[in-house]
């Protein structure tokens, strides 16, 4: 088999890391959480009190951001929990929006794309990390059937939630994302776009791996 390359783009809480994970289990291939690269730097942000991105690059430089199964870590610390806190949520999009940042997390996600297969969800992957995609999807879902998942999400993981307020911050975190100056969250030109509101998990990586298929 030829190495294959599968974006998965869209606004928050679209079901875009549940399903690529699925995907890249099914395919035995290699999956990465962009989104958790982006929150890695923004703890680094929060815990340090600054937005200084030379900082920022300094720190993820001398304690590298790695993924081990389904955690992710920064040096040798697990901050797979924490990334999802409300604190960094709040303050994410900010950060993703410094260029040098996403010159730096881009460089690296490129790198891990290397030479393998690899599925990789985000809201730029399609557009600016891989560009040549065998494969490019754009997840998108009603703002509240939205909220209403990650709100279920939040529960099982221990995490203070309020619906309301969910589909106040998704709302706002996907106009952030994308009206910034680089990179915005946008579809690819050649990308799939594909509703996702009222379907289940099943049936959106079935119509995912319908799509690989034919690609091979
Ligand atoms: O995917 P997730 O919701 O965890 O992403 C958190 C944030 O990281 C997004 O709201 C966005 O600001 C940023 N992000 C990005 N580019 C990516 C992935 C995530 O700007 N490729």
């Amino acid at each position: 088999m030829k190495n294959i390359q599968i974006a998965i783009d869209g606004p928050a809480s679209s079901g875009k890391s549940t399903v690529a994970k699925i995907i890249a289990n099914d395919l035995a291939i290699i999956y990465l959480d962009t989104g958790a690269m982006y929150r890695s730097a923004t703890l680094v942000s929060v815990e340090n009190n600054t937005k200084d991105f030379n900082e920022i690059i300094t720190y993820l430089r001398e304690n590298p951001i790695s993924f081990e199964k389904s955690s992710v870590f920064i040096g040798k610390r697990d901050i797979s929990n924490i990334i999802r806190e409300n604190e960094v949520t709040a303050h994410v999009s900010e950060i993703s929006a410094i260029p040098e940042i996403r010159e730096f997390l881009v460089e690296e996600q490129q790198r891990i794309a290397g030479s393998s297969s690899i599925i990789m969800d985000g809201r730029d992957i399609g557009t600016v990390v891989l560009p040549n995609a065998d494969l490019k999807i754009f997840l998108i879902a009603d703002v509240e059937e939205r909220a209403e998942r990650r709100y279920k999400e939040n529960i099982e993981r221990g995490i203070a939630s309020n619906l309301e307020e969910l589909v106040k911050e998704i709302a706002a975190r996907d106009e952030y994302d994308s009206t910034r100056q680089v990179s915005p969250l946008k579809a690819a030109e050649d990308s799939i776009i594909f509703d996702t509101t009222g379907k289940s998990i099943q049936e959106v990586v079935t119509f995912i791996e319908d799509k690989i298929k034919a690609l091979m």
